[in-house]
């Protein structure tokens, strides 16, 4: 058994792990990263996601944006719901951004990450992972077994960025089954409208395109049952429907790639600081993708997180007062952002036709309003704290 120390451990190599590392390479900190997947074993994550300008703006700032290749930009996205009236416009143009946001593979932006850390000076361990995370009165203690090997490493604080698996048990999370998946597939059409981005609802629940090379990467979402069998849909069956889902603003449907399901639930910890601990990202809240909110608010948990690190002083490191501070920088944002997400889900998963006249009035209010857009667009940019 070996035993080492550290002065912040964090657990897991996901892109929100990955970016703690990189915004405290240069604090002086003795930081060691512990990621279970080894890099030859890894299976190639299948999802995109869809970044908005304030994460392009951290990756920049944490020297990773230019080093991801294969990146659209977003300028317009548009918002719609199946079978009723009422849709919203947003356009980076009104906003005075370059670009409202960006889609890129979840794959890309690990391997630009993976570079980074490669070249940081932090302790960056594949093939490492953790079984065990306990508090000690001055720090946590952390188990794992790497390369065979078991191993202790004590750190002044630990980060759990593993997506929400090691704490289950001991600190059950609160979970919201929305009943439905999402399936997952880069699908081309005839009429592609490049940089548009397009969110539909419908009592199903919703659909989006996201712009991406010469087609959209889709997330069609569906009650868990109705998502299994689409997987399995012949291909010319798949794209009939999804036309019939979707509408005519793309064209028609033309081809569709491998199709992956993932199941959707809202995950929230009970709190995002344990003693000496910190979760962050998935760990500490798995959103519906609907919005595309998830690793965007994980970024900002991260970037916060570190600034947190950077301004205490170096004896307060993990202390009860800086955990403290790092809760109240996070509490608006978060509740927004899960709120934001949980909402949306719900007021259109259905089709209520009280509800349904409302969502008409609301979403043409929004595309009318200038400020209330500017807010809408804002929030889905920079969150709650921008
Ligand atoms: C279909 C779908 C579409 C999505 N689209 C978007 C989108 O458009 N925009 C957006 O912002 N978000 C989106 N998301 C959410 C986004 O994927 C997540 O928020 C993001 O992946 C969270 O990153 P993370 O680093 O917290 O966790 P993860 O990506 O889950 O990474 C966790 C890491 O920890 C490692 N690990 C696990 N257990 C251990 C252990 N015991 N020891 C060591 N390491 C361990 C894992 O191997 C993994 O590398 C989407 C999600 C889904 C399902």
């Amino acid at each position: 058994m070996m035993n080492t120390a550290c002065d912040v451990a964090i657990i897991g190599g996901g892109p929100v792990g990955a970016s703690l590392a990189l915004a405290l390479r240069d604090s002086g900190l003795a930081i060691t990263l512990l990621e279970a997947r080894s890099p030859e074993g890894a299976p190639v994550d299948p999802r995109a996601l869809a970044l908005s300008y304030g994460s392009r703006l951290v990756l920049e700032r944490i020297g990773v944006w230019n080093e991801i290749p294969q990146v659209t930009g977003i300028r317009t996205i548009h918002i719609s719901q199946k079978q009723a009236l009422g849709r919203a416009v947003l356009e980076a143009s009104e906003l005075n951004v370059p670009e409202l946001g960006y889609v890129l593979p979840y794959h890309a932006l690990h391997g630009a990450l993976q570079h980074a850390l490669e070249a940081s000076k932090a302790t960056y361990l594949t093939g490492a992972a953790v079984t065990q995370l306990s508090s000690e009165t001055d720090g946590a203690r952390i188990a794992f077994r790497h390369n065979g090997v078991e191993q202790t490493l004590n750190a002044r604080l630990a980060v759990v960025a593993d997506g929400g698996k090691l704490l289950e048990s001991s600190h059950p999370p609160e979970i919201t089954d929305y009943g439905q998946s999402a399936v997952i597939a880069h699908i081309t059409c005839s009429a592609p409208r490049p940089g548009t981005a397009f969110e539909r609802f419908s009592a199903q629940g919703p659909v989006a395109l996201l712009p991406y090379n010469d087609g959209y990467e889709l997330v069609w979402t569906a009650a868990h049952e109705k998502a299994q069998e689409m997987l399995h849909w012949d291909e010319a069956a798949f794209l009939a429907q999804l036309h019939q889902h979707f509408g005519d603003r793309v064209g028609e449907f033309l081809s569709v790639g491998t199709r992956t399901c993932f199941p959707l639930r809202l995950r929230r910890a009970p709190e995002i600081t344990l003693a000496h601990t910190v979760l962050l990202g998935n760990a500490a809240q798995t959103l519906h993708p609907v919005a595309g909110q998830g690793f965007n608010m994980g970024l900002r948990d991260a970037w916060e997180l570190a600034q947190e690190i950077l301004r205490c002083k170096p004896e307060a490191l993990g202390e009860a007062a800086m955990l403290a501070a790092y809760r109240n920088l996070r509490r608006l944002d978060r509740n927004a952002g899960i709120r934001f997400t949980d909402g949306l889900v719900r007021l259109f998963s259905n089709d209520l036709p009280l509800l349904s006249g409302g969502r008409a009035a609301s979403l043409s209010l929004l595309d009318c309003l200038p400020s209330a857009k500017k807010f809408v667009a804002r929030r889905m940019m920079f969150g709650a704290n921008g």
